[in-house]
């Protein structure tokens, strides 16, 4: 049996939160053999706390074997103290008459004083996760706020997108999500994302060999974009099993590795003409010893250049929106 490590969520009474926490201590997300502290940073009122209360109770009473010890707290610092990963879930929903910029705001001012609290008190090799919208936006704050901390500690999570690409490749040809390789998402983590299925490979042949452009074009992109808000439309209520489920496979992989590429919001290197240290999902290699690299050398059409650069644009919008929140 390993070391345990330490794992700190933030949001762990919300939807998202119910679904997730059970597979972290179940060992989904770091393995078999990988023991966790759970670090459950709680909100001050009194329906999220006795929510959470009986979420800690529910995890006790799985008596999970890799389930070491939990904790809730209220002050950031104290929640990510010495913390090897970190799931930032918890966000300000939009509310009724809430203007885009407001949004945007709240969660910038959160996301600052995460990303404070991270640089005071995680471990130096920390791994973070975002999941809570706007999810490239908040972790490029957090990032700017931590400046002790590498900027590859941070990452948003497209995965969701990238999941959702390969469910729906596979229902249309017929195959496993298992014989679908190579799928990416670019962007950002929204209806304008870029799925590229022009890398992807099927049984190991292209793709774009097995479905119509126009299908492509008409059904595949703006489906994947848009499956979010399809998810509300249905259940009344936003993914929360498959966006914790995916959040499971960005920090499984990250941690432990993948035989095939996985996509992450991730700051960027310059590569593909995207900003150095935007967060922007791109196709990544996870190495299996905690570190990852962006696919390099990737051909991309105009199609999907333009789609890339309407995400940089859409993006660079967001950053400056929030420019009052990161340090110069
Ligand atoms: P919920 O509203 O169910 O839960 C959010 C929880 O976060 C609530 O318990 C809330 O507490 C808490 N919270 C709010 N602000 C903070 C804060 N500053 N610190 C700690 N906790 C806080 O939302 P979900 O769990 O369904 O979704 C969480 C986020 O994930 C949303 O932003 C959603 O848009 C995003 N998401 C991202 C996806 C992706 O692919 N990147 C996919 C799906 C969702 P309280 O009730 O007290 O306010």
């Amino acid at each position: 049996m390993k070391e345990p490590v330490r794992v700190a969520v933030t949001g762990p009474a919300g939807n998202i939160g119910y679904a997730i926490l059970f597979r972290i201590a179940s060992g989904a997300m770091f393995g078999p053999d990988q023991p966790v502290h759970l670090s459950l940073l709680e909100r001050p009122n009194p329906r999220s706390s006795a929510a959470l209360k009986g979420v800690m109770m529910e995890l006790a009473d799985c008596a999970f074997p890799l389930l070491k010890s939990m904790r809730a707290e209220q002050d950031p610092r104290e929640a990510f103290r010495d913390a090897d990963y970190a799931l930032l879930i918890g966000a300000r929903p939009r509310g009724p008459g809430m203007e885009r910029a407001d949004l945007l705001e709240a969660n910038a001012a959160i996301f600052r004083e995460q990303g404070r609290a991270l640089n005071e008190t995680a471990s130096r090799n920390v791994k973070v996760i975002v999941v809570g919208n706007p999810c490239n936006t908040n972790a490029w704050i957090a990032m700017k706020n931590a400046p002790d901390l590498a900027p590859e500690c941070f990452s948003a999570m497209l995965r969701l997108d990238q999941n959702r690409a390969m469910a729906m490749l596979a229902e249309k040809t017929r195959t496993d999500v298992t014989d679908i390789r190579h799928m990416a998402v670019w962007g950002n983590h929204s209806p304008s994302m870029a799925p590229d299925i022009w890398n992807a490979t099927v049984k190991g042949e292209p793709a774009d060999n097995f479905v119509t452009d126009q299908w492509i074009r008409e059904e595949f992109i703006p489906t994947v974009g848009k499956r979010g808000s399809a998810i509300i439309a249905a259940r009344g209520a936003s993914s929360a099993a498959s966006a914790a489920s995916a959040a499971v496979d960005h920090m499984h992989d990250w941690a432990l590795g993948a035989d095939d590429w996985v996509t992450m919001g991730v700051p960027s290197d310059g590569s593909y003409g995207v900003p150095e240290g935007m967060i922007f999902g791109f196709p990544c290699i996870a190495k299996g010893d905690g570190t990852y690299e962006i696919v390099k050398g990737l051909t991309l059409n105009e199609e999907q250049q333009a789609r890339i650069a309407k995400n940089i644009a859409d993006l660079e919008e967001e950053m400056a929106a929030v420019k009052a929140f990161v340090p110069d």
